[in-house]
């Protein structure tokens, strides 16, 4: 894995401000991480009429199983841990459980988990139709992964349990799954439900709000989405009516291009996902005390300089971004019918996040007649991306590095 994969831009922090919310001041001393001399003012928001109070930055522990970092998260005062059921084939779910035991601290931090269950990705609805990693959408499945989750965290409840990926309206308010959360909230094995989504992001949560049953939605919301405007409309509803809003795949992708490498200032995408007061708090996923460092300096200070600005419609201007932004539009131009989206996807994790393992759990989604394996036997590719993507270069890219099912 190539080094600069995993680097981030250094970043003089400016003087901290309360925004929004009162703060709380954490000597930096206690968290160890950077300047001692300076004392940060952790912004805190309210997570809608679950009325959790969590910091703007949280741990999004996709990518990490590092007991360290999360203590050291913790140490600092994030309290709110974002996974999901299939993150690292459950070691996620495991390593935060194993901290949160060892602390004995499960009542001072919000879990949130993910289930995942199959899908019809032509017709973008839930499906009977299930797999090891994606079983069949039913109510006796959602127990399962919840009792296995529960399990693995260590606690007999979660705080905020989410329909993971909902790609379509139809996804999000699906009967048989959506009333199994509302069951597992009555239960009180979650306190609050919610979806996730990282397509067709403006719809999914206008439908999920209008449902009457979730707390949160948590979605992809970026400075380089195209629906971004529709979106920001889409969240103001949410959070007229209540319903918390959860921010993920802030970066656009980390990365913009794969030739001439226009990288991401972190902050500055981090601060404009939340110049947006009815964002919540944001997920980024870390796997690096420095990444942990940056975030930690974001939380305590939304100040989106001129420069910042500047740099991020520079960077939102670029050709060949990385950032998918599952239109689809690309899946007729291939007389294969090859699942393109899930694809760059694949290449997102890989070359934007530097994480292999999600990588191939992305790829492995797919059946053998869907996904790389097809490309692998295809001599010309035809595939195009209105939007810029390179798609053959990715997939060349994914094909070397033996990403197919064998
Ligand atoms: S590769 Fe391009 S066309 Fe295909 S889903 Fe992504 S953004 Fe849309
Ligand atoms: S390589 Fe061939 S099969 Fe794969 S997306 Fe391109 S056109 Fe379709």
């Amino acid at each position: 894995m190539k080094q600069k994969r995993m680097k981030r831009r250094d970043f003089i922090g400016k003087a901290a401000f309360g925004f929004l919310s009162a703060g709380i001041s954490i000597p930096i001393a206690r968290a160890n991480l950077t300047d001692k001399n300076q004392s940060y003012k952790i912004i805190y928001r309210t997570l809608g009429r679950t009325r959790l109070r969590i910091p703007i930055v949280s741990f999004g522990v996709m990518n990490s199983d590092s007991p360290d970092l999360i203590n050291k998260a913790l140490d600092i005062g994030i309290n709110h841990l974002d996974t999901a059921h299939l993150y690292l084939r459950g070691n996620s779910e495991r390593a935060i459980g194993e901290v949160l035991h060892a602390r004995g601290s499960r009542d001072k931090v919000y879990l949130a988990t993910k289930m995942r269950f199959a899908r019809d990705r032509e017709r973008n609805i839930f499906s009977l139709r299930g797999n090891e990693r994606e079983p069949a959408a039913t109510e006796e499945n959602l127990f399962r992964q919840l009792e296995t989750s529960l399990k693995r965290l260590r606690t007999d409840y979660i705080d905020i349990l989410y329909l993971h990926s909902c790609y379509s309206p139809q996804m999000a308010v699906y009967e048989p799954l959506m009333n199994a959360l509302v069951k597992v909230k009555k239960q009180g094995k979650a306190r609050f439900i919610g979806i996730s989504t990282h397509k067709d992001e403006a719809n999914v949560i206008l439908a999920a709000v209008k449902a009457n049953v979730y707390d949160v939605v948590l979605t992809a919301y970026n400075f380089v989405q195209k629906n971004r405007e529709e979106l920001r409309k889409a969240i103001q509803y949410a959070a007229d009516k209540g319903v918390g809003v959860v921010a993920m795949k802030t970066q656009g992708g980390r990365q913009l291009q794969e030739e001439g490498k226009v990288e991401i200032n972190h902050e500055a995408a981090l601060k404009w996902v939340l110049s947006d007061e009815n964002v919540c708090t944001t997920i980024p996923g870390m796997t690096t005390f420095s990444q942990l460092e940056q975030n930690f300096k974001t939380m305590s200070n939304l100040t989106l300089s001129e420069a910042e600005q500047k740099e991020l419609q520079f960077a939102s201007k670029q050709k060949g971004i990385l950032y998918c932004q599952y239109c689809r539009n690309c899946i007729a131009t291939c007389p294969k019918s090859v699942e393109i989206p899930t694809l760059m996807r694949s290449y997102m994790y890989m070359e934007g996040y530097g994480n292999l393992i999600q990588a191939q759990l992305t790829t492995a989604e797919l059946p053998k007649n869907q996904g790389l394996n097809v490309c692998l036997e295809c001599s010309s590719c035809t595939a195009i991306c209105p939007n810029g993507i390179s798609i053959n270069s990715r997939l060349r890219y994914l094909i070397a590095e033996k990403m197919y099912l064998v």
